[in-house]
């Protein structure tokens, strides 16, 4: 087993290879997994985590609790036994309830963040592989390109205008330029130029490097200690009502204490009763249960969102979501399946048509419609093997399935190639690719350098038309003739191709001499001689039409930012429904425009052509200005900063770079719109939901609480006691409250215009609401203990029957919380959920057991309630909610009719 040093900056390649027994080509499988047996995996240790114990414990940090145990010693010493018992009993029911629920919540965000596991490109057995990048053992050889974060300390084998940002290692933020040759041994960190250091990000260039140490050993595993986090389950809004309700708290608990030694000095009352009393309002008033049902409802939203393969990486932006106002997506992929096909291939003459399935190698070619075969076209030839040199995909046959590894549009060019005649591996070999200039969004081409083995050399390039036709001098004529190049020519039939939607590539070559190995961009500037072009068909995704639809329909604008043509994208979005197909600006036009005339302009157009990632920063500050929430995606390193800038950053999980994830807020498993689609309807219900448990729960606590105010105030009988309110607060609304947590989304939620951004959550109707329901249930609770008290009912069957009231009034605000956009009068709405129907029978059990068992009813001092009595308690509960959904049926016409 080698013996792992603790530097290699000062070695060279092969003696660093030697030592850890690796080569070029990487490791075995079989080697691979043997090192991981003694190195373990490539993971840094989890940040420490809270005990369940301490956890527990937490639940009993409330300034309220406190008051309870408070309450519960006092008790005990005026040797109230059963008021101390009930309340320690309710105190710790209470805790086992939160206990559960927020494990419960803490476990679905753990099982989200092992989604985000990074992936590295390594080479075993010589192959090129993806693997989790826990797999990677020291030796492995990992290959780097712009946008991957460095998966474990590496020593560089080779370097293409690498360039690393080492921000989080040296806290430079400019990155530095990579080397392969050794440093001096005594060389910094920041100047350790052959090593990449895990963690740092690469931000240009392509390099490959052999792994020398992973996990803890790495550098940064070395001072993670100082760098992991626990990330807290919170967001602004949550953050906001947990403010709230400890300044509620502080104000209620001043309240309590003066009217408690008013009573007592003052009003002469008995010490214990009048102690009780305020003991009751304390918990009346106070929404103790709020911020946890809070998170919970944050947790659902976290993990339901996922299901829908949609993944938060920031906690807060899950508030956004629901407010998102403009969508700016990528088209390759996200609007488009990303399943490319060759379907047109342009020559000097002719125009062919290529038919065939997916990406199977095999297929006819026609010309005006008829079959002929490709031997009779030189320059046919010829193309497909500057596609075939000029890729980086493969192409495997997964039991007739054929798939690609690499991007979609190069697989497209291999089957184009097999089509024609070229087998792309044999070329691969007989032509050695010894340099290459890779892909980039911004200058839009590839180039690489192929030597045989008879010392010819040639420079194959393939990119966008226009880039292409300006590097060219002349063009193939066939039969190994060039001629100078017919400009008009190409250019108008390659805007016919993308008329139709298709995706036109352009192929050039240029012999060089055999010396030449290195490549240069000035190599390629203007001397090439043009082969052809090819157009794709890429076809949208039938569910992304559905979701453009749904955006609509939920007064969200969609926009198209892609770095295709513009007559392509004009097709694309005809095809998938966006509202202007017809006017698309370029990354030229916006080039030309000042900051204030692309404000003018950005809200018209709907798509944005042949941009460059610069673009999609000016693009989102010029929405932003108008008051819009913009919701970006992006893929490359270069569009962190527009993510970052967005309202809400959204980077796709499989083609995205590990930079754009960085910068996101929202990751996308599947890179489909139609998931950003279902984030946004999910961050609308949790906002809902979110708006929901606070509306059932204010008026809860306002109801209860002016009872005893009202009580207090004139000096009647408590018509609930102190316990009871204990009971009804801690268990019964903590548990009927959960149940809103798990709301679905209601179903006119994409029929509704975004929230303006800033709207406040507490707003005039939500007070409104909050007045009105508790007076209802002030009414209800008086009403009926008034009703019991006239019919000559003894104290505590009227305290029975006013607890009970309470409670089923709570369960039927509870129905009409669910549906606040609509009608709650439907069968859906009554028949509810599993979770609502579950916390209902519980309570019911609860609430039937305190009244009718013996024993229960010596501790909350409750009576056997008679049946007909029953029956008027839920009368009672029918009557609140038709009152209250009248009110709202009053309120929504009302509206519609302002609009
Ligand atoms: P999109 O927004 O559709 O993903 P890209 O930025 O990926 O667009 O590509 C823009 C243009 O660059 C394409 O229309 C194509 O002409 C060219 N292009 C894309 N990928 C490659 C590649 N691998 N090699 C050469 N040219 C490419
Ligand atoms: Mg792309």
């Amino acid at each position: 087993m080698p013996k792992i040093q603790s530097s290699w900056h000062h070695i060279s390649i092969d003696l660093a290879l030697e030592k850890l027994d690796a080569a070029p080509a990487g490791l075995s499988q079989h080697e691979a997994e043997a090192r991981i047996k003694t190195h373990g995996p490539n993971r840094l240790a989890d940040p420490p985590k809270r005990s369940d114990i301490i956890r527990f414990l937490l639940q009993f940090h409330n300034i309220l609790i406190y008051v309870l145990i408070g309450s519960a010693i006092i008790t005990a010493v005026l040797n109230h036994w059963i008021d101390t018992f009930v309340i320690l009993a309710v105190v710790l029911a209470n805790a086992i309830i939160g206990f559960v629920q927020e494990g419960k919540a803490e476990k679905a965000m753990d099982a989200i963040r092992q989604m985000l596991a990074p992936h590295a490109s390594v080479l075993r057995n010589g192959e090129r592989h993806s693997i989790e990048g826990d797999k990677l053992v020291p030796g492995d050889i990992v290959l780097l390109e712009a946008g991957d974060k460095v998966p474990a300390d590496l020593r560089l084998l080779k370097t293409h205008g690498l360039q690393i940002q080492e921000a989080i290692l040296t806290g430079e933020s400019v990155p530095v330029q990579k080397q392969i040759a050794p440093v001096p041994a005594d060389a910094s960190l920041g100047d350790r130029s052959c090593i990449a250091f895990s963690g740092t990000l690469v931000t240009a260039g392509q390099g490959k490097g052999m792994v020398v140490a992973t996990g803890a050993s790495t550098e940064i595993g070395r001072i993670s200690g100082l760098l992991s986090k626990v990330e807290t389950l919170t967001t602004p809004l949550v953050k906001q009502m947990g403010a709230f309700a400890q300044w509620l708290t502080i104000f209620i608990l001043l309240i309590a204490s003066v009217l408690l030694a008013y009573g007592y000095f003052v009003g002469h009352h008995e010490f214990t009763g009048m102690f009780m009393a305020v003991v009751g309002l304390s918990v009346a008033a106070i929404p103790e249960g709020l911020p946890a049902v809070l998170t919970i409802t944050l947790a659902v939203g976290v993990q339901s969102m996922a299901k829908r393969n949609a993944i938060v990486r920031r906690l807060p932006a899950i508030e956004t979501i629901g407010s998102v106002s403009v969508i700016c997506t990528d088209k390759t992929g996200t609007l488009t399946r990303n399943e490319m096909m060759v379907s047109s291939v342009l020559t000097h003459q002719h125009l062919f048509t290529l038919e065939g399935i997916g990406y199977e190698p095999r297929g006819t070619i026609l010309l005006e419609n008829s079959e002929i075969s490709s031997k009779e076209y030189a320059v046919l030839e010829e193309l497909a093997r500057a596609a075939a040199l000029c890729n980086d995909a493969a192409l495997h046959d997964r039991e007739g399935a054929w798939m690609v590894e690499g991007d979609p549009m190069e697989g497209a060019l291999l089957a184009f190639a097999s089509k024609i005649g070229i087998d792309a591996r044999k070329e691969q070999l007989a032509w050695t690719r010894t340099d290459a200039i890779p892909f980039d969004a911004k200058h839009r081409f590839m180039a690489t350098l192929n030597h045989d083995h008879e010392r010819h050399a040639f420079v194959f390039i393939k990119g966008a038309p226009e880039r292409i036709l300006s590097m060219c001098k002349n063009q193939n004529a066939g039969n190994g003739n060039v001629e100078p190049l017919n400009q008009t020519y190409w250019q108008e039939k390659a805007d016919n191709i993308a008329a139709f939607g298709q995706r036109v590539l352009a192929f050039a070559v240029m012999p060089v001499e055999s010396e030449h190995v290195v490549l240069e961009q000035a190599d390629v500037e203007n001397t090439l001689t043009l082969l052809g072009m090819v157009g794709m068909i890429d076809p949208p995704r039938t569910e992304a039409i559905a979701a453009v639809a749904e955006c609509h329909t939920a007064g969200i604008r969609v926009k198209m930012i892609t770095g295709d043509h513009a007559k392509t994208a004009a097709a694309i979005g005809k095809q998938i429904g966006l509202q202007n197909p017809d006017k698309v600006l370029t990354g030229a036009d916006l080039d030309g425009m000042d900051d204030i005339a692309l404000k003018e302009a950005v809200l018209e157009c709907d798509i944005f052509a042949r941009t460059s990632p610069e673009h999609k920063l000016r693009l989102v500050m010029a929405l932003q200005s108008h008051h819009l929430t913009v919701a970006m995606t992006g893929d490359g390193v270069n569009d962190a900063p527009a993510l970052k800038r967005a309202d809400v950053g959204i980077a796709m999980g499989r083609k995205g770079s590990e930079a754009a994830k960085d910068a996101a807020e929202l990751v996308l498993a599947d890179d489909n719109f139609a998931s950003i689609a279902s984030a946004v309807r999910e961050g609308r219900t949790v906002y809902d939901n979110i708006k929901k448990v606070i509306s059932w729960t204010l008026p809860t606590n306002a109801g209860e609480s002016m009872t005893i105010i009202v009580a207090l105030l004139f000096g009647m009988t408590l018509p609930i006691t102190p316990i009871q309110i204990l009971w009804i607060n801690l268990i019964t609304a903590v548990t009927l409250g959960i149940a809103l947590a798990f709301e679905p989304t209601e179903e006119n939620t994409m029929c509704r215009p975004p929230r303006p951004r800033g709207q406040p959550l507490l707003s005039g109707e939500l007070v409104w609401h909050i007045v009105l329901v508790s007076l209802l249930f002030l009414c209800g609770v008086y009403g009926i203990y008034a009703y019991a008290i006239d019919r000559g009912y003894s104290i505590e069957l009227a305290r029975t029957l006013a607890v009970n009231t309470l409670v089923v009034m709570e369960i039927f605000h509870l129905f009409f919380i669910r549906n606040i956009y609509g009608t709650s009068l439907t069968w859906n709405a009554v028949r509810g959920t599993k979770v609502v129907w579950m916390t209902v029978i519980a309570v019911t059990v609860a609430q039937l057991s305190i009244t009718y068992l013996p024993p229960l009813q010596t501790i909350f001092a409750t009576e056997s309630v008679p049946f007909l009595d029953g029956l008027l308690v839920i009368v009672v509960g029918i009557a609140l909610f038709a009152i209250i959904e009248t009110e709202k049926q009053i309120r929504l016409r009302l509206k519609v009719i302002k609009s």
